[in-house]
C-alpha cells in the first residue's frame, strides 16, 4: 500500500464530491463520548456532516460507528498538525 502524504489527491477514491464545507460540530471533543462522559483518544471530523467522534484506539470508536450509521464515507483528522483525510468505503488515504 502506496502512502502519498495526503498532499496529492488520490483518484481511486470516487467520494470527494461528498464532502461539504463544515466545521466540527463539537470542536471540544466526540459528540457522543462528551454526552456519556466517555473519554477519547484522538478526533475525527466528518467532512459530510460536521460530526466529531473518536477513533478506532478509543474505546466507543464513535467515528467509526458514525460511519456505519450514516454512510458518511469521509473523515479528517482533528488532531493539531495532522490533516490526512480517510475514505472509509476505499480504506485508503484521500
Ligand atoms: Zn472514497
Ligand atoms: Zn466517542
Ligand atoms: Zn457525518
Amino acid at each position: 500500500m502506496e502512502l502519498t502524504g495526503g498532499m496529492t489527491q488520490d483518484t481511486r477514491c470516487g467520494h470527494l464530491s461528498q464532502i461539504r464545507d463544515v466545521g466540527p460540530r463539537t470542536p471540544e471533543g466526540c459528540e457522543e463520548c462528551l454526552q456519556s462522559g466517555d473519554r477519547w483518544v484522538h478526533l475525527r471530523l466528518c467532512l459530510e456532516c460536521g460530526h466529531v467522534g473518536c477513533c478506532d484506539e478509543s474505546k466507543n470508536r464513535h467515528a467509526t460507528r458514525h460511519f456505519h450509521a450514516t454512510h458518511h464515507p469521509i473523515i479528517q483528522s482533528l488532531e493539531p498538525g495532522e490533516r490526512w483525510r480517510w475514505c472509509y468505503l476505499d480504506e485508503t488515504f484521500v
